[in-house]
């Protein structure tokens, strides 16, 4: 059977801080196919971000596995895992804001084709030209500075960079988070365009499940560190099963401007990762707690096909 593209197993990532560790992200797993898109949304400080940088190896993991293609890259020394990282890139929110601010978007996208010596010459200028236009920009684009363009035009040209190796997989980190909202609509097209054009995986990480909805497989939900809740979107979006996911869909505003629907607003901010809550993390803001939450921790378990979810209440029926 072919592995899945990207396989997570029990990841852990803890940051030592004096007196103790901030446990950012405490056993996470989960797959993503080719062509497939995977969203991971949540709180901020939910460690959505840091199972990105994991994945990428750009913070060393505390435990668990992670594969790509079949192999495992999360212990690789980093002479093997270099030429590994050309299949792997990332868009971030502001791709600029680590750039030199006076090299022609030429030598921004160049960077990678040189850095894996995957073309020179002539052929790197065709290939600028050629991602310059997968994303929708003119040739004459490559001699401008980056401070020429818009906030959607300089994530086009991050995008471009990304796909300059001709990765499997996309990371995208809140990549469209900063974005006016007609500009976020156009940069999601954009990415799924390329995705049905490229058999590229998306690992989706964001706050804003509107945007979600709009373009994903599957998603998986995150707090304090795991997963609470995985399901396909329908399935996740018509009916959520965990308390958390419910009051995060809850706040999401519906298309219809006449339809309303009710709102779980949740106490208080998500605790700090140095200390979770024992039993169930979300039990602290869980309207639906119970006893056994504050001193039992919920295993994740299958409720319906693809659908996985970690919570104590029987959820196997839907709300
Ligand atoms: Fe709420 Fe308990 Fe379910 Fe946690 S296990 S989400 S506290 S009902």
């Amino acid at each position: 059977m072919t592995p899945p593209l990207l396989e997570v197993a029990g990841l852990v990532k803890h940051y030592p801080v004096r007196g103790g560790a901030v446990r950012a992200v405490d056993g996470v797993s989960f797959t993503l196919a080719r062509g497939e898109t995977l969203s991971l949304v949540g709180e901020s400080g939910c460690g959505k971000s840091t199972v990105g940088r994991c994945i990428l190896r750009l913070a060393p993991v505390t435990g668990g596995q992670i594969s790509l293609a079949g192999k495992r890259i999360d212990d690789l020394p980093e002479r093997h895992m270099r030429p590994l990282r050309r299949h792997m890139q990332v868009v971030f929110q502001d791709p600029f804001s680590s750039l030199n601010p006076r090299q022609r978007i030429r030598d921004v996208i160049a960077e990678p084709l040189r850095n894996f010596s995957l073309a020179s010459g002539a052929a790197l200028d065709a290939r600028v030209v050629e991602l310059l236009d997968q994303v929708g920009l003119p040739a004459s684009a490559m001699h401008r500075l980056p401070h020429e363009f818009s906030g959607g035009q300089r994530q086009r040209i991050g995008i471009a960079r990304a796909l300059a190796p001709a990765p499997d997989l996309l990371v995208c980190d809140e990549a469209v988070s900063a974005l006016d909202v007609s500009v976020k609509a156009q940069i999601v097209n954009l990415l799924l365009g390329l995705q049905e054009r490229l058999g590229l995986a998306l690992l989706f990480i964001s706050h804003d499940l509107a945007i979600v909805e709009h373009l994903t497989h599957r998603v998986a939900v995150m707090y304090l560190g795991r997963i609470v809740e995985l399901a396909p979107r329908r399935a996740l979006f018509a009916a959520p099963r965990h308390p958390y996911t419910r009051a995060l869909l809850s706040a999401v505003p519906l298309p219809d401007p006449t339809a309303t629907r009710e709102r779980t607003v949740l106490r208080g901010d998500v605790p700090s990762g140095l200390a979770p809550p024992p039993g169930c993390r979300f039990h602290t803001r869980c309207p639906a707690a119970f006893d056994r939450c504050r001193t039992e921790e919920p295993v994740p378990r299958q409720v319906a096909t693809e659908h996985i979810v970690a919570c104590h209440l029987d959820v196997s029926a839907g709300p």
